[in-house]
């Protein structure tokens, strides 16, 4: 599978940056994991947005479902011009319900409501749920294709039911929103990187790219606080092409 980190910040970027959104891509299926703000505009620098076969959202905060709102125009325009022939399937939890009840939009979208445990196949794709610890109901995801496995954490706090579910994966994009200093300060909802890579080191993951980083965090230190729990730590780049 091909992996594009289209945007690598939360909840806000900075300039020229763009918000959560991972592009994935097979021999016939192309789907991408949140869309925040700014993705929609990245997107199509790699694919015709037209070619999108779906959406899935980890939750319903901004800086992950933004843009959606966006692309909802785009996708009613593809269908009147014939340049898209199926509405823009999205996968989402259905809580908070104010921002669910807004998704909808002509016949642009086919909303399909996640199982948080449950798993789906889109094209060669396998994608399994885990929910995890945030102030919104929230999805990590892990999707399998021929033997390889990537896991995104969507938000969360620290909790023990990851290590499992990341198991020895490929790529693990994990959220390190947090410096060690956040959660002394009581800050939660977040990892630290050093937690992302706790996490990574114990699971066995073959690869670590820590993302949905805060635009005022410097990075050096998100990356050295990592790479004190796990060598193979490295900050998402945008644009960054990973094939698996
Ligand atoms: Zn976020």
């Amino acid at each position: 599978m091909k992996v594009t980190i289209l945007g690598k910040y939360g909840p806000y970027p900075p300039a020229g940056g763009s918000c959560s959104g991972y592009l994935l891509e097979g021999e016939n299926t192309k789907i991408l994991l949140d869309c925040g703000n700014g993705v929609f505009n990245r997107l199509q620098k790699h694919i015709p947005h037209e070619s999108l076969d779906a959406v899935v959202i980890s939750h319903l905060h901004w800086d992950h479902v933004a843009d959606l709102f966006i692309f909802r125009y785009a996708v009613e325009r593809s269908l009147v011009l014939g340049k898209r022939k199926r509405p823009l399937e999205v996968y989402t939890l259905t809580e908070p319900w104010e921002v669910y009840s807004f998704l909808p939009f002509l016949d642009a979208v086919e909303i399909k409501p996640l199982n948080r445990y449950g798993d789906i196949r889109l094209g060669e794709f396998k994608l399994t749920f885990l929910p995890t610890v945030h102030s919104k109901p929230c999805c990590a995801v892990k999707v399998e294709k021929e033997g390889k496995t990537m896991v995104y954490s969507g938000d969360t706090e620290y909790f023990e039911g990851l290590i499992d579910f990341v198991g020895s994966s490929h790529l693990f994009l994990c959220e390190a929103n947090f410096l060690a200093r956040d959660l002394n300060l009581n800050r939660s909802n977040h990892l630290a990187s050093f937690q992302a890579a706790q996490i990574a080191r114990e699971g066995g993951v073959k690869s670590l790219k820590l993302t949905h980083l805060h635009p005022e965090n410097p990075v050096e230190e998100v990356l050295s606080e990592a790479l004190e729990e796990f060598s193979r730590a490295e900050l998402a780049e945008e644009n960054e092409v990973i094939i698996l």
